[in-house]
């Protein structure tokens, strides 16, 4: 069933909410920019090409080294506007000057498919498929520190001043929001996040992952913590700190 008409849920025969299996497929990678969303996917679809990503819209200018289809689709404004207009994104938001979203037809044929698939993408948006897909599985690609991402976030070296300001203005935001995510990962190894993220999105409970939680520095006071319904792994050795 295509996602637009999964809104809700489907009352089993006891009348009781059931998830859906086609929205249990569907997991959502959020965090700030900077975290290492992209390189952790990049990591995943090698490692996994089973798992399948969806393409962003954007209408960003590529970066050096971005493909267009890739990456990313690369439009202008007015593409941007016609692909909102006839619905054919799931979810769209505006980010630091840009706009980017989830085309939907790709996602509904792999969904169907049974396919366990992966959309990496903002807050805002990542709340919107949340009230259009409730079973998708949110999770949150957190930094092990705030110094650590601002460094990665200045050090790429891709964006003018204004724009890397505008980046951490957004990060500390999605930072404040990550208790809004069933799981948070913290990004101290891609080898480590990857192997994680697919457990999770295949599903396994694997009670020997070591789930490393956030330790905030420069944000401590700022972030109380995850509420005790998300999903925690306390790390046995707790290397983000
Ligand atoms: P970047 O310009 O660094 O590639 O991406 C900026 C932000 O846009 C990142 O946080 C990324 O996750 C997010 N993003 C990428 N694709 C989408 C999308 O389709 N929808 C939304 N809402 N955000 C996206």
């Amino acid at each position: 069933m295509p996602i637009s008409e999964q809104r809700g849920r489907r009352p089993s025969p006891s009348g009781a909410a059931v998830a859906s299996p086609v929205h249990s497929r569907l997991t959502v990678l959020s965090g700030p920019s900077g975290v290492g969303k992209s390189t952790v996917v990049a990591e995943l679809s090698r490692a996994c090409p089973q798992i399948w990503i969806s393409v962003s819209v954007t209408t960003r200018r590529p970066r050096p080294g971005e493909v267009d289809g890739r990456e990313y689709h690369f439009v202008d404004d007015d593409e941007f506007d016609r692909l909102i207009a006839s619905g054919a994104l799931l979810e769209w938001a505006r980010f630091a000057g840009n706009r980017y979203g989830t085309p939907r037809e790709p996602l509904n044929a792999k969904l169907e498919a049974g396919v366990a698939c992966l959309l990496e993408i903002d807050l805002a948006g990542a709340r919107q498929v949340k009230r259009v897909a409730p079973d998708a599985r949110l999770v949150f690609l957190a930094p092990p520190s705030w110094e650590e991402l601002v460094r990665r976030l200045t050090g790429r070296g891709t964006e003018p001043a204004e724009v890397l300001d505008r980046r951490l203005a957004a990060a500390r935001e999605e930072l404040a929001a990550a208790a809004e995510f069933e799981v948070t990962l913290v990004n101290t190894s891609v080898e480590d996040v990857c192997r994680q993220l697919v457990a999770l999105i295949e599903d396994c409970d694997d009670r020997s992952l070591n789930f490393a939680l956030p330790v905030w520095k420069a944000e401590r006071g700022r972030h109380s913590g995850p509420p005790d319904r998300r999903r925690h792994h306390q790390p046995a050795d707790r290397r983000a700190s």
